[in-house]
C-alpha cells in the first residue's frame, strides 16, 4: 500500500519521529519548504509529542495526560503527517520503508533531506520478571497506567485481609536514581498518601515506597551536596533510598536486590508495583539505516547537526536529540557528547531547521553550542530540587522553579495554557486521585450486557463442566495497557 497523497512529487524533507526534535524542525521549516515548493513530512507511530518531563505528573494526577502532549495534526498544519514508524533507510537511494501503525503493509518513502529524530528507548537489562512485571516511564500510556496501577492497588489493599498480600500490593518499587526516577516516586508517594488518606480501611503508614539505585549516589544532574539532600528528602518521606543496589530478579513480582558491586543478598520481598527508569537508549532503528553509528548506537553526527561518517558529512542528512551523538563544544556533556535531554533537543532541534536551511542556498552551517542551563525537578506540591545555572534551589523555591520552567517550555501557547489551568485547578480542588480501570479491557462490559443472560446460581452450579462460561464475568480482551 502506498499513501496517497497530493505532495508525493514534491521534494520532501522527512522527519523520522514527530518528538522534541521531530516538531520543532517542522514547526520551523514547514512554511518555507512549502513555499519553496517542497514539503516537510513527519513519520510517527504516535499522533502527538509527549513532553516528557511531565509524565510524572501526569501519573500524580496533577496534568491530564492529554494535556501533557502536542498533537501533530493541530499544530503542523503544512506538514504532511504519516502515522507509522520507520523501519529502514536507505540513503544511497534516498528512499527510508515506514510500516504504518496500523499493521498495514509497509511502503517506500523517497525524500530529498531526512531528518533521523527518532529519540530514545528504555534502556534494560536482561533481569528475570522484569520484561512480564515491569512498566517503564517513557510513555503517556505508561504514566497513566502506572497511575491507575498504583490507585487500584491501594484500593485492593484497603479489603485484603492477608497481611503479606496486602503489604505486596501497598509495595512501590522504582529502580533507577536519576531525574525521571526520582521525581517518579516522590510524585506518587504524594498522590499514594492522599489517596490513602481518603480511605479510612488504610494507614499511610502500610505504603512502602523502595527506590533501588545501582550508583553510590542519585540524580547526577545535581551538586553532590543536593543529590545528599535529596536522599535526605526522600528518607524523611519514608521512601527507602537503596544505593548500590540492583534489581537481581523480579519473577512473580517477587523483587531480589543484591549490593553492587558484590552482588551478595540485599533484600527480598514482593511487591505488585515495579517502575523502570534506569536510563535510555538510542532507538534501535537507526541500526537499520546505512548511517554511521557510533559504540552506544547513536547515529554520528558533526557539530552542524550533518551526519558525518569517516569520509566527512553526508549529504542531506541529519540528526538531534537522543538519537545522536552530538559533539559538546562547552566541554561540558559524557565523553565529549551533549546529554540526552530535552533541553539540547529543543535547541538542537531549532539550529538544525536553521543549518537545514541554510545548506539549501550554499550558506555558511553554524555550529550547536549549548551550555546546560542546569536542571530543575519536582517532588510532589510545594516540594523540588532545582540547579540552575550553579544556583541551587531546595523546597518551594525549587518547585515554583520547575513549575516556572516548564510551563513556558511546553511547546504551543494551547498546550500551556492547558497545563497552567490544570495545575490552577488542582490548588484550590486538591490532587485527583481517580483511578480509570479496565482502559486494557474496555469492551467488556458491553461484551457482558450483549452476552447470553446469566443463568440463576444454583442452576449455574449444577451445570456440567463444559458449559459455556458466565457471560456476566468480564471477559480478558488483549487490549495493550493504557489503550483507549
Ligand atoms: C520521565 C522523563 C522525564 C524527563 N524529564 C526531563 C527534564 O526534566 N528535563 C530535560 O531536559 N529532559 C527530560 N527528559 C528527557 C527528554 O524528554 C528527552 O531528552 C527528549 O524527549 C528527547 O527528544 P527527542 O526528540 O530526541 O526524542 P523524543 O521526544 O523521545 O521523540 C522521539 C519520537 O520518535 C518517534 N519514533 C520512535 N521510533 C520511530 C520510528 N521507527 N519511526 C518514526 N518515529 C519514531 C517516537 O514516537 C517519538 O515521538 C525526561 C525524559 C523522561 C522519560
Amino acid at each position: 500500500m502506498a499513501p496517497t497523497s497530493q505532495f508525493l512529487d514534491r521534494p520532501r524533507v522527512l522527519v523520522v519521529g514527530g518528538g522534541y526534535v521531530g516538531l520543532y524542525v517542522a514547526l520551523r521549516l514547514q512554511k518555507k519548504i512549502a513555499n519553496a515548493g517542497g514539503i516537510v513530512t513527519v513519520v510517527d507511530p504516535l499522533p502527538y509529542m509527549t513532553y516528557q518531563p511531565f509524565l510524572p505528573e501526569v501519573a500524580a494526577g496533577t496534568i491530564e495526560a492529554r494535556h501533557a502532549v502536542v498533537p501533530h495534526r493541530k499544530h503542523l498544519r503544512q506538514t504532511e503527517l504519516i502515522q507509522g514508524s520507520v523501519t529502514s533507510i536507505d540513503h544511497k537511494s534516498r528512499t527510508a520503508v515506514v510500516a504504518p501503525a496500523d499493521g498495514g503493509e509497509h511502503f517506500e518513502l523517497p525524500y530529498f533531506d531526512v531528518v533521523v529524530a527518532a529519540g530514545s528507548i528504555t534502556r534494560t537489562f536482561p533481569i528475570k520478571g522484569l520484561a512480564e512485571n515491569g512498566i517503564g516511564m517513557k510513555t503517556i500510556e505508561e504514566a497513566v497506567a502506572v497511575r491507575n496501577q498504583v490507585l487500584d492497588r491501594i484500593e485492593a489493599a484497603s479489603i485484603e485481609t492477608d497481611p503479606a498480600m496486602r503489604q505486596r500490593a501497598l509495595t512501590f518499587v522504582v529502580v533507577g536514581g536519576g531525574f525521571a526516577g526520582i521525581e517518579t516516586i516522590t510524585e506518587l508517594e504524594d498522590m499514594a498518601r492522599t489517596a490513602a488518606k481518603q480511605n479510612p480501611r488504610l494507614n499511610v503508614a502500610e505504603l512502602r515506597f523502595v527506590l533501588v539505585e545501582a550508583m553510590g549516589r542519585i540524580m547526577p544532574e545535581v551538586t553532590q551536596p543536593q543529590s545528599e539532600w535529596v536522599i535526605e528528602h526522600l528518607r524523611s518521606r519514608n521512601i527507602e533510598v537503596l544505593l548500590n543496589t540492583s534489581l537481581a530478579s523480579a519473577v512473580d513480582n517477587h523483587m531480589s536486590l543484591i549490593n553492587m558491586p558484590d552482588k551478595t543478598v540485599a533484600q527480598e520481598f514482593d511487591a505488585d508495583t515495579l517502575i523502570w527508569t534506569a536510563g535510555v537508549q538510542a532507538n534501535p532503528m537507526v541500526r537499520s539505516t546505512d548511517f554511521p553509528i557510533d559504540p552506544r548506537g547513536r547515529v554520528q553526527v558533526g557539530a552542524d547537526l550533518r551526519i558525518t561518517g569517516e569520509f566527512g558529512a553526508i549529504q542531506n542528512a541529519w540528526a538531534a536529540g537522543d538519537v545522536a551523538a552530538v559533539p559538546d563544544l562547552t566541554g561540558g556533556g559524557v565523553a565529549g557528547f551533549c546529554v540526552p535531554n530535552a533541553q539540547h533537543a529543543l535547541r538542537q532541534a531549532k539550529r538544525l531547521a536553521s543549518n537545514l536551511w541554510a545548506s539549501r542556498f550554499d550558506k555558511p552551517l553554524t555550529d550547536y553550542k549549548h551550555k546546560n542551563l542546569g536542571a530543575v525537578a519536582g517532588f510532589g506540591e510545594w516540594k523540588g530540587v532545582a540547579n540552575i545555572m550553579g544556583v541551587g534551589l531546595k523546597g518551594w523555591p525549587a518547585w515554583l522553579a520547575h513549575r516556572g520552567y516548564h510551563g513556558l517550555a511546553m511547546p504551543t501557547f494551547e498546550r500551556k495554557w492547558r497545563v497552567i489551568s490544570d495545575w490552577f485547578i488542582s490548588m484550590f480542588t486538591g490532587r485527583d486521585t481517580t483511578a480509570l480501570l479496565d482502559l486494557d479491557r474496555p469492551r467488556a462490559a458491553f461484551r457482558a450486557a450483549a452476552g447470553p443472560a446469566p443463568k440463576p446460581a444454583a442452576k449455574s452450579a449444577a451445570k456440567s463442566a463444559d458449559a459455556p462460561a458466565d457471560a456476566s464475568a468480564p471477559a480478558k480482551e488483549e487490549v495493550p495497557v493504557g489503550a483507549k
